[in-house]
């Protein structure tokens, strides 16, 4: 029986790199729903190719062209929000790999979930916004979570076989970014073409700018604590360039476990796809007899203030993760479209965290509304 997937989000960065291990594998996986946003011509070639059930464009715009090119074919063509949100509902797949960047892919995962399907989860967003309501819905349906973020799954691989032993900590490496070890006067006229520029990994504009910033590292921070049930104290952060190491835990009586491997998301998309089995691939592998030096070193967030303010999200809790997610969307939106500058996104994340309403214990409706009005307050420092 081969397992049924669904990407949400197939032509971005990690959907088309698990499509890649869907072809290589066609004995073990089908690729049964696919989604993009905007880019209709990526989204019709790959249902040309991998013949899905069901293929979904949000920009309805795009509806027609999508349509017609596959008119010729068995596949299902739908466009819209409120489409996506239906096709996670379908009873057509086994397993959904949530490719969506942001927010926006809070939805469809919830649905999922609901439905008692399991996800792969690239989409860190979903769980720092509402990490809680997330987790509560896959324990209720039975629905697993397996992590696809390179240092989760680091994290989920060392902790396979150890489900009775306390964690005392976990280290989530991350690489620094094309900014490391550089300082404010620096940072204060970098520009988005440096900042794309990432060292070790190849990913979406806004996961590469949130890597250049540290946010990234501070969206994982909560991503962990949700995932691993831990508390804010047990995540640690650690800077190591290399990205050789994927991530740490460090257990009660001090043992320390690394996954460990060359940069590459295949693997982990791989992983997810196939737990709790390994199976075979020619990935290149990492070799230590070459001239090799792994470093690490504290993250400088006097300097990479987003880190800091997600720390104080991760200690606070309640909203106030989704209103520093929300504020950072829209600050790297405008950072990207040359609106403010590389610091100043700080600023703006700052300022939603200090003026909107906190929420001790938010219901998912708060999230929601919290998430919006963080958007708009935002926009409204940028003038958007
Ligand atoms: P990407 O920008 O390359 O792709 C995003 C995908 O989501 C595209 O298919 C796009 O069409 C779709 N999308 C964008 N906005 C949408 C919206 N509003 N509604 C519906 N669909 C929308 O992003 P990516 O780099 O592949 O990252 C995807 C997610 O995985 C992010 O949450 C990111 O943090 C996480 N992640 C990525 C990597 C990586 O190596 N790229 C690694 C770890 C985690
Ligand atoms: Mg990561």
């Amino acid at each position: 029986m081969k397992k049924r997937i669904a990407i949400f989000g197939s032509t971005g960065s990690i959907g088309t790199q698990a499509l890649e291990v869907i072809a290589a594998h066609p004995e073990l996986f089908s690729a049964e729903i696919l989604t993009a946003q905007h880019n209709e011509e990526a989204l019709i070639a790959q249902a040309l190719q991998f013949n899905p059930n069901i293929v979904v464009i949000g920009d309805e715009r795009k509806y027609e062209k999508v349509k017609q090119a596959l008119s010729a074919t068995p596949v299902k063509v739908f466009a819209g929000e409120a489409a996506l949100a239906e096709a996670a509902g379908i009873d057509c797949y086994d397993m959904m790999v949530a490719a969506i960047v942001g927010f926006a892919g809070l939805k469809p995962t919830l649905i999922a979930l609901n439905e008692g399907k399991s996800v792969g989860l690239a989409n860190k967003e979903t769980l720092v916004v509402a990490g809680d309501i997330v987790m509560q819905k896959s324990v209720e349906k039975r629905a697993p979570i397996i992590p696809i973020d390179s240092e989760h799954s680091a994290i989920f691989q060392c902790l396979v076989g150890e489900t009775r032993n306390k964690i005392e900590k976990v280290i989530l490496t991350a690489s620094g970014g094309p900014f490391l070890g550089k300082k404010p006067n620096f940072l204060l006229n970098v520009k988005r073409d440096h900042a794309l520029q990432h060292p070790n990994w190849k990913m979406g504009a806004k996961i590469t700018i949130d890597s250049a910033t540290l946010m990234n590292k501070g969206l994982e921070m909560i991503e962990a604590r949700w995932l691993f049930n831990l508390q804010p104290n047990q995540v640690q952060t650690l800077i190591h360039p290399q990205s050789i190491i994927h991530s740490i835990v460090q257990f009660e009586d001090g043992s320390m476990k690394a996954q460990m491997g060359l940069p590459d998301m295949k693997l982990p998309i791989q992983y997810a796809l196939t737990f709790p089995s390994r199976i075979k691939n020619d990935f290149p592998r990492y070799d230590f007899r070459k001239p090799c030096q792994l470093n690490f070193e504290d993250p400088d967030i006097k300097t990479f203030r987003n880190l800091a303010l997600a720390s104080e999200a991760l200690n606070r809790g309640g909203n106030l993760p989704c209103i520093m997610n929300a504020a950072n969307e829209i600050a790297v939106f405008a950072f990207l479209r040359n609106r403010i500058g590389f610091l100043d996104m700080t600023d703006v994340i700052e300022a939603a965290m200090e003026r909107l309403p906190f929420i001790e214990n938010p219901s998912l409706n708060d999230y929601y509304e919290s998430d919006g009005e963080a958007r708009n307050f935002a926009a409204s420092l940028i003038r958007l």
